[in-house]
């Protein structure tokens, strides 16, 4: 286990770093010379720089990757050898992970210990993926007399994969374990305001023994990098997480030059408590579903279900949870961190401004440390209760550490509202009658569906993905090796 590193190193780490994006095994600027600067959201002041690439930065990205899938040794490589690879990057990582959990902190505002949770995630995903690289195989298909028919995995070629800000590593990580492991050569574009830990894992990847071309980075803003490389022709599969919108924008794209997408498109979440739950057991679960990372995860649990009769007494006991709770900088480790950019901030305090302005109750509110610093870009939590279900606030994603309470009367009334948004990414379920249990995890439409628990971005080895305007394809365990690959059919005509 990684001990935590100290508050010091978390406000100094990656001081003066000058980015350069990482293609064909080299790190260089982007071709017009042109920065971005990265600030720390803890207190708003800029501390490093990246590279601000255009299409001409990418096509050379994505030319280096394509000349590695096709000519390289990557090409040759046999799977046992591009697992040991992934094994050995998730060992670099291990050896880097006090640096990589600090800067990740730093450059996103996420409290040190959440840092450390994803470098630990982010670990576990290579070492996951480089032992099932050699693991993947296809089948003889029985078919004519005369005929012996054989399936197998092929790679797509190379793939895009747009990073958003708010698990970074992780996310990266998850994307480029499937990628790699099934041998398709990868471009990454991380999100704007975090890229720094994206171009470590590249140099990482490089001493790790990675053949030049295989892994790149270029960094830049969503509506040039990130635009050029979805609509790239010569990029053969697209996975994106982040919001709906943009999600739309990158398949419209991929679909100019008809390619395949997985696209991660966030939630509204909900937990649902039944009035025989273990009330006691769920209380923290409830609380940091939404709070974790400030709430800016994917999986979030935004929505809390409960079934009348223990309304009142669920509900109080959030509220005295709530009120206790403190936003401060990242370095001081607390509840939550700022949220990722002034942008966000104003995004999600126009959610609460607008609930609060229909007349929907606060039922407490946490506090922001009076010494945060003026320059970062801090929320409050705020739990609202009971909401509208056809309230903004109750369909939509907002992205911060805002709960919404709702109350219900039994079975079909919980799932109804579970299900009443247009998401479908993950569900909790409380309570102790194991036929309700089976039921409800039938009826709720969601990725994954958590039974007595919650895990808000957890579990590498679960498939995970979304219904409805949460999104297609599945990442995560097994199941995101099939979305990085496409079966090849042979059939051998031998008489
Ligand atoms: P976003 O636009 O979806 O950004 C995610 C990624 O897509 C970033 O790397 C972004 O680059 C890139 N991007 C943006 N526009 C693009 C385009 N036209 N073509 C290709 N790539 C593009 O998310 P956001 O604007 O940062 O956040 C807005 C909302 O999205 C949040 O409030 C939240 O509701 C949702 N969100 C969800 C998740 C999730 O995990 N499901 C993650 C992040 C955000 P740049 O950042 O460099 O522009
Ligand atoms: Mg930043």
């Amino acid at each position: 286990m990684l001990t935590q590193p100290d508050s010091d190193l978390a406000r100094r780490v990656g001081e003066g770093t000058k980015g350069r994006n990482v293609i064909g095994g080299a790190p260089v600027m982007a071709q017009s010379g042109a920065t971005l600067d990265v600030a720390s959201p803890s207190d708003g002041a800029v501390f490093a720089t990246i590279a601000r690439s255009e299409a001409a930065d990418v096509d050379a990205a994505v030319a280096a990757a394509r000349a590695a899938f096709e000519t390289g040794p990557w090409a040759k490589m046999a799977a046992a050898g591009r697992g040991r690879l992934l094994s050995r990057l998730g060992e670099r990582i291990a050896d880097h992970a006090g640096e990589l959990a600090a800067l990740e902190s730093r450059d996103t505002g996420k409290p040190l210990r959440q840092g450390v949770a994803d470098v630990t995630a982010t670990e576990r995903y290579f070492e996951y993926y480089g032992g099932a690289a050699d693991k993947v195989h296809g089948e003889q298909i029985p078919f004519l007399d005369g005929y012996t028919a054989l399936t197998m995995r092929e790679p797509h070629g190379v793939v895009a994969g747009i990073i958003p800000w708010n698990y970074p590593l992780q996310i990266l990580a998850r994307v480029a374990g499937a990628a790699l492991a099934m041998g398709n050569t990868l471009v990454i574009k991380p999100a704007e305001d975090a890229s720094l830990t994206a171009l470590r894992v590249a140099e990482l990847a490089l001493e790790a023994g990675f053949p030049d071309g295989v892994f790149n980075v270029v960094t830049g803003l969503g509506a040039e990098a990130g635009a050029a490389l979805s609509a790239h022709p010569d990029v053969d599969y697209v996975t994106f997480t982040g919001s709906p919108a943009t999600g739309t924008a990158i398949q419209a794209a991929a679909a100019q030059n008809n390619r395949g997408v997985t696209m991660e498109l966030g939630g509204k979440s909900p937990q649902i408590v039944f009035a025989d739950a273990d009330l006691e057991a769920a209380m923290p679960v409830l609380v940091n579903a939404i709070i974790q990372n400030g709430g800016q995860t994917c999986s979030a649990g935004s929505r809390i279900l409960i079934e009348r009769p223990v309304y009142e007494d669920v509900a109080s006991e959030l509220a005295a949870r709530f009120a206790a709770l403190t936003a401060e900088p990242h370095w001081a480790d607390a509840d939550l961190g700022p949220l990722i950019n002034a942008r966000q901030a104003e995004r999600v305090a126009g959610f609460v401004a607008d609930a609060r302005a229909a007349g929907i109750a606060v039922l407490a509110e946490g506090s922001v440390a009076a010494d945060a610093p003026a320059g970062g870009h801090y929320q409050a939590p705020v739990l609202f209760g009971t909401v509208d279900p056809q309230s903004d606030l109750a369909r939509e994603e907002v992205f911060g550490p805002v709960l919404s309470l709702f109350a219900f009367d039994g079975e079909d009334d919980a799932v109804r509202l579970a299900n009443a948004t247009d998401f479908g990414l993950v569900a909790g379920v409380w309570t102790k009658d194991g036929g309700r249990q089976h039921r409800m995890a039938k009826r709720v439409r969601a990725g994954q569906v958590y039974v007595n628990g919650y895990g808000a971005g957890g579990g590498i080895e679960l498939p995970f993905g979304g219904f409805k305007r949460s999104g297609h394809g599945r990442e995560k365990g097994f199941e995101a090796l099939k979305d990085m690959s496409a079966t090849k059919t042979v059939i051998f005509n031998h008489g």
